[in-house]
């Protein structure tokens, strides 16, 4: 079998690899991928130091033109690499070939922003003198991404690196290296100089943990659980980088009394179970006011009776895998840590056997949850929710703050005060009234509060406060 290399300093380069399985039939091994070593890392981060400076001074058309060419080719390809995608994470395959569209917009956004770069020039308060602002690229940047965006992630943190003129080291997640290596190729063929762009494949320990101890590396965006965010935290203020971090949710839909049942069942049945719950943006937290409740509850078992568990590549799959046998543990046990808290299985739990053998679980409903009990603080990120009972809106806004997390806040409602209020009043950096709390757009601020995220937001035109530094400059006329 091939193995898919790395890319240090323009060479692919990388004997040992590791199998990339296939969730949804852990007999199917996706590919051969390098995984690198410390001196790999080393080398990586030591040739993105060597091209920093000629592409930060790289033409602004020459920065458009690579990456609207990785844009067109990615959404020329959207099959094979959604089809890429649905194997290795397990998704279903709309819902890759979606991921996948979606890392096209994010290329071609960034190759129309590169063509906007712009300062200010401003008088300054004293006579005879003016005054410039202007963005310049920060360095070497570090890109540490997690499993469950395998195209869009990578896509978000390194069209905006290159568009603003940084070099990268980039280490996908060891259980998704496919989507990864794809774009790396892509844009390497798009005309990148040797070095701007290295991809280092492998072991968080060996490969992100060489990155996080080194001195060169001006800042890292990192997308990720929270403990080993923290690690990034803690090195960096070490080594005086900067850091953008977004981590875990815990993501609360409220659903009031006045909501239209097929609208909050929809969006709460979106957030909770497609992509598997394996979103940060995924609502586990199902807040609902009383007099809707049954109705509710009743609503949605009927919903997730409809809803398909198989293999993400097959047609009328709702539901795929969960990503790994860790992760599939990981959400048993705290389907038993529920049911031991006093939480009422009202639909789920079972793990499922298909075709083909993968890590298949039914979505698990809880009902008679409280905001105390350990699945409703903790992250789970799989297909398991429960759905806690208040009274009325001011305690739904009371309980969907009282949470360590704040990405991303939902209410169901066709009361336009509470849906204003809400909007207001919901500790969370994004705010959704009947839609889904995930299912964002690509060209508007992404992230959190509190312990989801830690740094100056992505996407969108705001990304440029994370990948450039800012300069001001005084000249005597
Ligand atoms: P993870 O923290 O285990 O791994 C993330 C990345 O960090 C991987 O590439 C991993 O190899 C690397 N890593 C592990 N140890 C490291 C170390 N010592 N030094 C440097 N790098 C290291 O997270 P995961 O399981 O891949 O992803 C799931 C988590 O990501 C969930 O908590 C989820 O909420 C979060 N997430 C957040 C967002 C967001 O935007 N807020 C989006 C997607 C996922």
């Amino acid at each position: 079998m091939t193995i898919y290399q790395n890319l240090i300093a323009g060479e692919w380069t990388g004997a040992d690899a590791v199998e990339n399985i296939n969730p949804s039939d852990t007999k199917e091994v996706v590919g051969l991928y390098a995984s690198g070593s410390a001196t790999d890392t080393n080398n990586a981060i030591a040739a993105a130091k060597a091209a920093f400076p000629a592409w930060s001074r790289s033409g602004i058309w020459e920065r458009h033109v690579i990456l609207k060419k990785a844009g067109d080719e990615i959404m020329a390809r959207k099959d094979e690499l959604g089809a890429l995608l649905a194997r290795e994470e397990g998704k279903t395959l709309p819902e890759a070939i979606g991921e996948t569209i979606r890392a096209s917009q994010i290329f071609e956004f960034f190759a129309g922003e590169a063509l906007r770069l712009a300062g200010e020039v401003v008088p300054s308060v004293r006579p005879n003198i003016g005054v410039e602002i202007t963005r310049e690229p920060l360095g070497v940047i570090g890109i540490i991404t997690p499993w469950n965006f395998p195209i869009a992630i990578p896509a978000w943190k390194i069209a905006p690196a290159l568009c603003y003129g940084n070099t990268i080291v980039f280490k996908p997640a060891e259980l998704v290296p496919g989507c990864s290596w794809a774009i790396v190729d892509i844009l390497n063929r798009a005309g990148l100089p040797k070095g701007v762009l290295n991809l280092v494949m492998g072991k968080g320990s060996i490969v992100g943990q060489t990155m996080l101890d080194s001195p060169d590396l001006a800042g890292i965006t990192f997308t990720g659980s929270v403990g080993t965010g923290k690690r990034v935290a803690l090195s960096s203020i070490e080594h005086n980088r900067k850091i953008q971090l977004e981590m875990g949710g815990k993501n609360p839909m409220v659903i009031l009394d006045d909501a239209d049942l097929s609208v909050a069942v929809e969006a709460a049945a979106n957030s909770a179970f497609f992509s598997t719950g394996q979103r940060c943006t995924a609502s586990s937290r199902l807040i609902v006011t009383e007099g809707i409740h049954d109705r509710f509850v009743q609503a949605m078992t009927e919903k997730l009776k409809t809803l398909n568990v198989d293999h993400a590549l097959k047609t009328g799959t709702h539901i795929g895998p969960v990503v790994d046998e860790r992760q599939l543990k990981t959400d048993t046990d705290y389907i038993e840590i529920g049911k031991k808290e006093g939480a009422k299985l009202a639909f789920g739990g079972e793990l499922i056997s298909r075709d083909t053998p993968g890590f298949y679980l039914q979505p698990t409903l809880f009902t008679e949850a409280t905001n105390q009990m350990r699945i409703s603080r903790e992250e789970i990120f799989g297909p398991v929710a429960s759905v806690i009972r208040v009274k009325d809106y001011e305690e739904a806004l009371a309980v969907a703050n009282d949470t360590p997390f704040g990405l991303s806040s939902g209410i169901a409602t066709t009361s336009l005060k509470h849906a204003t209020h809400f909007k207001r009043n919901a500790e969370a950096g994004m705010v959704m009234v009947n839609l889904p709390t995930a299912g964002v757009d690509f060209h508007v601020p992404f992230g959190g509060r509190k312990a989801s995220s830690y740094g100056s937001r992505e996407q969108g035109k705001y990304a440029a406060e994370f990948f450039t530094t800012v300069k001001t400059a005084y000249t005597l006329a």
